[in-house]
């Protein structure tokens, strides 16, 4: 097949740095099992590229008299001149003295130990010379090191710690299974010794000039047993450039051979159904955030390549109509479109949008989810197979091989973050021929800041739909913690009293959670029951596990005003839009990240009434947990939002940013929030001068970067992560 990188066999035999590690007589199954569940290391690359998250510096001795308060690491040589059990049996420590002979004054370290007692009584012997390393504390005025790692000074000197020491992240799970951090050093050691000759050299002779760089063996020599704080430095450095570079590298082929090998269908007129809805269905003036971005994608669609567009829009900046408008695109010049949704819920209520702005059109609609009847599911086949049905919404079930078009000419995903790779590229099936594939829309409320758009997608165009409609108010954001409850029902009363309705949404709970004090759905609809009696209130609720027909009696009712307050858990977390819905009242509001509790938020504000969002929470708050409730009170804006949301996070998994997995950042700081970002910014402009020169990779100067992609992961060749 040729839309995979062909696999090209090395002529050389050379053991493979893919080979599993089971396999590799580097280690036994037990470790291998241990070693892949707690760190996905499965290979000898694996292993090899578990790369050290810090360095110590074991270089230096400082002399006990010389120590300065604070908690810096520290090495001391000394001897140990008494080791005693200290305190009474709960509060009993072992107390070691480390006299340190150079200084003229006596001076002294304390090492305390509170556990392991025994084992370190019997292993350490007085009047011997010690090395002792660790964090420096002060008690009383005196230094000490808790729980210090201490060596025989000869052997010490024997085994040569001396230098720079590279750390490992490690696990309680690792450490029982016997690999210490020593084990886990040695290891890297003897796969570096067996395999290090397989490491090929992947950047190109002129590049690692030009920048400077080691080259790639060296480059793992140094990271993981440096001798000196420089050749650490060079090695991040180097290994850093490349996995930056083969990132970019990898996001810009596939932009540019898509465009480059791919026909697009190119879509000339702006048809009837187009103006219809355009002038006789939306009520309201388009943003002009929303026309920009409409003619972005008309403009894309016209050219004949094909379009792969994102287009990011925060929560209620008006995603479906341009949907909606660029199907219509589709569907004037003979070609049929597909809307894919997360879940059930929005794509009903997909449907249901849709319907309203082509009633009066010709245009035949359909929605198609797990629940749909085996016979509708057959008339649906049917039509979309013989061309007949010019609009599918629906979720995943599209996905389904049963489902073919007969002429797919655009595919909308909404909420893109929310499906999987595989799911993703399961939409390359439903191509016209092998050239000639659907243009693809994708839509999410994810705001990842422009900076980091661009190096996590690059292989995709970018709309940014950066206006919210006029109508919508701002949000006002209120905290309300448990003690205040009271307040809040009597809040609650008074909107309902104006005729508006609330949104009231319980985390969902797992069984883990059981003895924590929360309050789920079940307990919630007592307590709203018990001051909102059935005889003046209507309350009702959804919640996952019910069948989604019932779901959406419930819903409808809701949308219709039947319903005053819905109770629900996070299945309306996406989409759902019901403008009489002025308040959204989150229970346990610190149990959920901030990026959802603004997509919560997003439910309410949707018509010019003022909206409100309620966080309730328990009284006492983690800090995190306070930050995120601060951070939602003080603002509506979804890109600060994710911004801090990342932050708090760190390197956690950025919603929608998150790598395919086969090729991840070690090295980079995925947030480019360091000087990294400079570093992904120039390789934009390395890569894109490669290949402005050598498309195909097929000079024999950049023959390096094409072996290095033959032998990475595979990747699909036009097909976005
Ligand atoms: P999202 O971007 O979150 O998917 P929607 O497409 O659901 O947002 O739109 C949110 C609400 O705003 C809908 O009720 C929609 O009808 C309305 N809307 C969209 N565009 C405009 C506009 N230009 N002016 C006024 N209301 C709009
Ligand atoms: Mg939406």
């Amino acid at each position: 097949m040729n839309s995979t990188f062909v696999i090209t066999k090395l002529d050389i035999e050379m053991p493979d740095l893919g080979l599993s590690l089971s396999n590799s007589k580097l280690v036994g199954d037990r470790w291998s099992k241990v070693l892949g569940e707690v760190f996905r290391i499965h290979t000898v690359e694996n292993l090899l590229t578990f790369f050290p998250y810090r360095y110590e510096d074991r270089s230096k001795v400082i002399k006990i008299q010389n120590l300065t308060r604070g908690s810096q690491n520290v090495q001391v040589i000394g001897t140990l001149t008494s080791l005693q059990l200290i305190g009474k049996t709960h509060k009993k420590r072992l107390v070691g003295t480390l006299v340190d002979e150079s200084s003229i004054y006596k001076s002294e370290l304390q090492l305390v130990w509170f556990s392991k007692i025994d084992w370190i009584q019997k292993s350490y012997k007085i009047n011997y010379k010690y090395v002792a390393y660790g964090k420096l504390n002060w008690f009383m005025g005196r230094p000490s090191i808790v729980h210090p790692e201490l060596e025989l000074n000869d052997s010490y000197n024997l085994r040569n710690l001396k230098g720079v020491r590279p750390v490992y992240r490690s696990s309680t799970k690792l450490s029982k299974a016997g690999i210490t951090p020593k084990i886990m050093t040695k290891l890297i050691r003897n796969a570096f010794d067996a395999f290090g000759s397989s490491i090929v050299e992947s950047l190109p002779e002129y590049i690692i000039n030009r920048e400077g760089l080691i080259g790639k063996k060296m480059a793992f020599e140094k990271i993981h047993f440096p001798k000196v704080d420089s050749d650490y430095g060079m090695a991040i450095k180097r290994l850093k450039f490349e996995e930056t570079f083969f990132l970019q590298m990898r996001m810009r082929l596939k932009y540019h051979w898509r465009k480059l090998e791919l026909t697009g269908i190119a879509f000339k007129s702006v048809g009837e159904s187009f103006l219809y809805v355009y002038h006789k269905k939306i009520d309201f003036e388009l943003t002009k955030a929303q026309k920009r971005v409409i003619k972005e994608i008309r403009g894309d669609m016209l050219q004949g390549y094909q379009m792969n567009r994102l287009v990011q829009g925060d929560v209620g900046s008006g995603k479906t109509i341009v949907a909606l408008m660029s199907m219509l695109l589709a569907v004037d010049n003979g070609y049929q479109a597909t809307l894919i949704a997360p879940t059930e819920i929005l794509a009903r209520q997909h449907h249901y949008t849709l319907e309203k702005y082509l009633e009066g059109s010709e245009i035949i609609l359909a929605l198609l989810t797990g629940s749909t009847t085996p016979r509708r599911k057959n008339t649906i086949y049917e039509g979309a197979k013989n061309g007949l049905l010019q609009i599918l919404v629906g979720t995943h079930a599209i996905l389904e091989e049963v489902v073919t078009f007969q002429k797919l000419g655009l595919i909308v995903i909404d909420e893109q973050h929310r499906f999987g790779v595989e799911q993703r590229s399961k939409l390359w099936d439903k191509k016209i021929s092998e050239k000639q594939l659907p243009h693809i829309l994708m839509m999410t409320a994810t705001p990842i800041p422009r900076t980091l758009a661009q190096t996590y997608h690059g292989d995709l165009d970018i709309s940014k739909i950066d206006e919210m409609p006029p109508t919508r108010k701002p949000v006002k954001t209120v905290h309300f913690r448990e003690t205040k409850r009271m307040e809040l029902i009597f809040y609650l009363k008074e909107i309902i009293k104006k005729g508006q309705q609330v949104f009231v949404v319980y985390p969902l709970i797992e069984e883990s959670d059981a003895f924590e004090d929360i309050i789920d759905l079940e307990e919630g609809y007592r307590q709203i029951r018990n001051n909102f009696p059935a005889s003046s209130y209507q309350v009702n609720f959804v919640h996952g596990k019910m069948k989604s027909t019932e779901k959406e009696e419930v819903m409808k009712e809701f949308k219709d005003g039947k319903i005053d307050i819905l109770l629900s858990t996070t299945v309306i977390e996406v989409g759902v839009d019901v403008p009489n819905a002025t308040v959204m009242v989150i229970e346990n509001a610190e149990r959920f990240g901030l990026f959802q509790l603004h997509q919560l938020r997003g439910r309410v504000g949707r018509s010019s009434t003022q909206s409100y969002c309620f966080l309730v929470t328990k009284d006492k708050l983690s800090f995190p947990a306070e930050q995120r409730i601060k951070t939602m009170v003080n603002t509506n804006d979804g890109f600060k939002i994710s911004e801090v949301d990342m932050k708090i996070r760190g390197h956690g998994d950025l919603v929608g940013v998150r790598q395919s997995g086969s090729i991840e950042y070690k090295l980079t700081d995925p947030m480019l929030v360091t000087e990294d970002f400079d570093l992904v910014k120039g390789q934009q402009v390395r890569v894109e001068r490669i290949l402005n020169e050598d498309v195909h990779l097929e000079l024999s100067k950049n023959s390096a970067i094409k072996k290095e992609l033959e032998r990475l992961p595979k990747f699909h060749r036009y097909w976005s992560r």
